[in-house]
């Protein structure tokens, strides 16, 4: 599971992140809602490290970092690197190397990274494109697909990585809208499965069916959090009914 402790962060003279403190438990997925700017990105950022946060502890599965206490200079990066390996992340846009076929993309990191045997990376990968629809688009390269496809091999080439936490940062929002369903019924798909999930979205009514865990941000802290139900369904806080409101 993940825990969260504390979090601070400023950019520059801004104070982005007020003490950000919740838990997901392993096999559930928790979605991040909030308005533009409320910090959902960089506390999602700050899960794998990709932020560094001033102050706050986060842990996943057996690895934590207190980051007050981020060693300098390489053993603080060495800690970084072993909580990032704990996570995979899939971004707003994909990212694929367009010179590398589907299949390539995805046995990148494990092959590369993770140095497996590259027959065992090749046959979890066409398992990983099965489950994402794209089985026969294996050879294709990176421009031949749609947007929504691409995404997909995105999400691919995160699992592939085997991490203990899959996030995902607004995954849909460069998406056009006919290709923004087919990409989040993957996720819930996955997240059905029992994998880890963090979801930062826009999308309310996804949220409420994907979520097992809601937290509502603005100005930096969680207003509100519970199940989709109660945040979603029933909010208590007046800043989380303005928010829907004007989003739903
Ligand atoms: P959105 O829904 O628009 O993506 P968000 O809730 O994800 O917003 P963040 O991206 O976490 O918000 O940003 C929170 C605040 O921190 C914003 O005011 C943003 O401008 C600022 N910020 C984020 N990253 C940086 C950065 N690298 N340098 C300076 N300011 C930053």
């Amino acid at each position: 599971g993940i825990r969260v402790r504390g979090l601070e962060k400023s950019f520059g003279g801004q104070h982005v992140l007020r003490g950000i403190d919740f838990e997901s438990a392993r096999g559930t997925s928790t979605v991040l809602l909030g308005p533009s700017g409320s910090g959902k990105t960089t506390v999602l950022r700050s899960l794998n490290a990709l932020e560094v946060p001033e102050r706050g502890v986060v842990g996943i599965d057996d690895v934590e970092i207190d980051f007050a206490r981020l060693p300098p200079g390489k053993a603080g990066r060495r800690q970084s690197e072993r909580l990032r390996a704990q996570s995979g992340m899939v971004f707003q846009s994909h990212n694929l190397f367009p010179h590398r076929t589907v299949l390539e993309n995805v046995i990148e990191g494990p092959v590369l990274a993770q140095r497996r045997p590259r027959e065992e990376a090749v046959a979890d990968a066409k398992v990983l494109l099965d489950q994402v629809g794209l089985g026969d688009r294996v050879d294709a390269y990176p421009f031949q697909l749609s947007g929504g496809q691409q995404q997909r091999v995105g999400i691919a080439r995160a699992l592939a990585l085997k991490p203990r936490v899959v996030l995902f940062d607004e995954p849909t929002s460069a998406l056009d809208p006919e290709l923004v369903g087919e990409v989040l019924a993957v996720i819930r798909d996955l997240a059905a499965e029992g994998w880890t999930t963090v979801i930062v979205t826009h999308e309310i009514r996804f949220a409420e069916q994907v979520a097992d865990q809601v937290l509502f941000l603005d100005g930096g802290v969680i207003v509100e959090k519970g199940t989709s139900a109660q945040v979603i369904g029933d909010p208590r806080e007046a800043r989380t009914r303005r928010f829907l409101k004007r989003v739903l």
